[in-house]
């Protein structure tokens, strides 16, 4: 511990003892500390958009505020100015930044936060109209201005599209940064993309630096880096009610990050093992994360496999999982969010009725699996990343750069 603080700075030290402290009372306050986790769940947090709809009530069952187009329902956060907060059970109440300082181990196994956080944003998003064509800071330009501006791979599952539905992603062929410029000034961006139709039960990969938009009639599970930088392209002229003025757009740090790449996207790999009574489909394996879905007929009780976390959205059926410490099972049915610690013991499922869910977890770093952890990531700098974020929060501070809430 003492090697992990060299070099840093006396208010820094400080900071880093008065974390440790609370911690301890935090500790104490709940006055447990043989508290064996469980599978969590956390209260939803729900984003009003201008391009929002009311799918996430009716088809997942959402308890959303009334009246208001909800674009998004963040199941699983840490960030900055969004922390998930577990909704159930002996830890009801706690940050998910407050679990991780207290249970990391536990909960994340030999996995290492993303730059202090929880490696992976959860959400569903509801796309009543096209959102904003965007792009997200690509690794050179994270790398630059660090800080907030993270990466952010992420992953659309489609849970349902209307027969129109479609996402943008990528510029077509032969597109440059001059054709791009140009568009945008005349107006005429949507030409330049790749224009996908979707189908319910497909998975796209967008890795950070990729071009796109969610179109109109689409509701997804979306996995992603934890990151809220979002840099907005074209906005299809829409003004926002509330101000009668356009969105703002961030076209020159869009500009900095836009990939022109036209290969295919790696990392989409459906392929399927199934025995009687269950299948598991693989769907993504990326470097930030691997997205599977998991069917299980009702009545089928099973080991939970894992020696990392897992996280399971449950989009059809209900399950219950059992685990060492508790009497009663913990039961989870459509639309919900679990996070199951790596450090849960004994962990069974029972499907209760026919079910499905997706599970998504971190790619198996390995030589093998071809997925090697980030520099910063691993184990030994883990510590030292965790503390950079001890730095940012400091109050009075001010962020390197705004954070674009962009989507
Ligand atoms: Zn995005």
């Amino acid at each position: 511990m003492l090697a992990d603080l060299s070099g840093v700075s006396t208010i820094h030290t400080s900071l880093y003892c008065a974390r440790d402290f609370s911690d301890a009372m935090i500790f104490f306050a709940i006055g447990d500390s043989k508290m064996k986790l469980y599978p969590l769940t956390f209260d939803p947090i729900f984003k009003p958009k201008i391009w929002g709809g009311r799918k996430l009530k009716t088809l997942l069952g959402k308890n959303l505020p009334p009246d208001v187009p909800v674009g998004e329902s963040w199941e699983i956060a840490d960030l900055e100015d969004d922390q998930s907060v577990v909704s159930d059970g002996p830890a009801k109440g706690k940050t998910i930044h407050e679990m991780m300082d207290l249970w990391r181990d536990e909960l994340l196994g030999s996995a290492a936060p993303f730059e202090g956080r929880f490696p992976l944003l959860i959400k569903f998003l509801d796309a009543n109209e096209t959102l904003s064509v965007q792009v997200h800071p690509d690794k050179a330009m994270a790398q630059r201005l660090g800080g907030r501006v993270r990466i952010k791979n992420e992953t659309w599952y489609v849970v349902a599209a209307e027969p129109e539905g479609h996402i943008y992603r990528g510029v077509r062929e032969g597109v440059d940064a001059a054709a791009l410029q140009t568009a945008i000034q005349e107006n005429r961006v949507e030409a330049l993309l790749n224009k996908i139709p979707v189908r319910q039960g497909h998975a796209y990969y967008l890795p950070s630096g990729t071009i796109h938009a969610l179109g109109a009639g689409v509701v997804v599970a979306e996995v992603q880096t934890p990151s809220d930088i979002t840099y907005r392209v074209y906005d299809w002229n829409r003004v926002e009610k509330a101000t009668g003025r356009p969105r703002t757009l961030h076209i020159e740090e869009a500009m900095q990050c836009v990939s022109f790449d036209t290969a295919p996207i790696a990392g989409e790999e459906v392929h399927h093992m199934a025995s009687v009574w269950t299948s598991q489909t693989t769907l993504i394996r990326c470097e930030s994360f691997a997205l599977d879905r998991v069917r299980m007929a009702a009545g089928v009780d099973q080991t939970i496999p894992t020696d990392g976390f897992m996280i399971w959205m449950v989009l059809d059926g209900q399950v219950s999982i059992r685990c060492e410490g508790y009497t009663k099972p913990f039961t989870f049915g459509a639309g919900q969010t679990i996070l199951i610690p790596a450090g849960i013991k004994d962990a069974r499922v029972e499907s209760d009725t026919s079910s499905m869910w997706l599970e998504a977890s971190l790619p198996i770093a390995s030589p093998l699996s071809g997925f090697e952890r980030p520099d910063r990531e691993k184990s030994s700098n883990a510590h030292a990343a965790h503390e950079k974020f001890v730095q940012i929060k400091t109050p009075g501070q001010s962020s390197p750069t705004d954070e674009k809430q962009g989507e």
